[in-house]
């Protein structure tokens, strides 16, 4: 038993336990396989074409959120739809429109147009009700965005750190985290271990264990690049995590040691 909670200690000292969820209800996505669609929006303010940025999205998926063993979730490319959210007001306006278990990318310049949204290269949020949940991503294209000046590595880690809010996970504190609350100029190429336990909290691979952690009812908060929410689901998502790693580990633990 002893060697359970040294394993247990390992995995999460203080310094390493920092990943938060958008909202402590934990609003999360009920299938594994999530579709990531892009709106035909005005992309030129982000210095790409809307074909670029849909392929940049197919490599962030690959390199960050599709890559973790020990989460289920699977991120497809989904359609180049025919709506245009260039002009969408703000977030919600967009997560509207996004089919359910799906995520809606887009390029859009009137939620960046205020002075203090200047040096916010995008936005992610997730919206769930009766069980059935919508995601968005939004690109900077407004005249001010700094976009065009991001390497293409930077752009990738700029979509998967919106796209990890699209699944329900807030900030960290963690700085060398994709979720850290400072994301720009990251261009790390993978997540970091934070990050790993954050989405394999909200979608285990065990989906037995997952069931556990019950299904999203509520409207989400809208993630953004600024500080961490106050009162974060941080200590809430580790203790769970602490319940279910131990569940697992009690299974496959010697009939003896039980
Ligand atoms: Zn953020």
């Amino acid at each position: 038993m002893k060697s359970v909670f040294v394993i247990l200690n390992l995995f999460f000292a203080p310094s390493v336990l920092a990943f938060t969820l958008v909202h402590p209800s934990a609003p999360r996505f009920s299938e594994s396989t999530v579709y990531v669609d892009l709106a035909a929006s005005n992309c030129s303010g982000t210095g790409r074409s809307l074909d670029e940025i849909r392929s940049l999205i197919l490599e962030s998926n690959r390199m960050y959120w599709n890559s973790v063993s020990m989460s289920s979730i699977e991120l497809k490319f989904g359609s180049i739809t025919s709506d245009d959210f260039s002009n969408a007001p703000d977030m919600n306006a967009i997560v509207g429109q996004a089919g359910v278990n799906r995520i809606l990318a887009t390029c859009n310049e009137d939620i960046f147009a205020p002075a203090n949204m200047e040096g916010v290269g995008g936005q992610g949020s997730i919206a769930c009700s009766g069980g059935s949940c919508r995601g968005a991503l939004a690109l900077n294209a407004h005249g001010s965005s700094n976009l065009p000046q991001l390497s293409a590595l930077e752009m990738k880690a700029l979509i998967g750190h919106e796209i990890g809010h699209a699944l329900g996970l807030g900030h960290t504190e963690v700085e060398e985290a994709l979720m850290h609350y400072s994301i720009g100029n990251k261009s790390q190429e993978s997540l970091h271990m934070d990050d790993m336990l954050g989405i394999a909290y909200l979608y285990p691979q065990d989906k037995k264990v997952g069931g556990l952690l019950g299904a999203c009812g509520t409207i989400a908060l809208i993630g953004n690049n600024s500080n961490p929410p106050a009162g974060g689901a941080g200590g809430l998502g580790v203790l769970s995590f602490v319940f279910i790693l131990g569940l697992l580990l009690i299974r496959r633990m010697p009939l003896w040691l039980k």
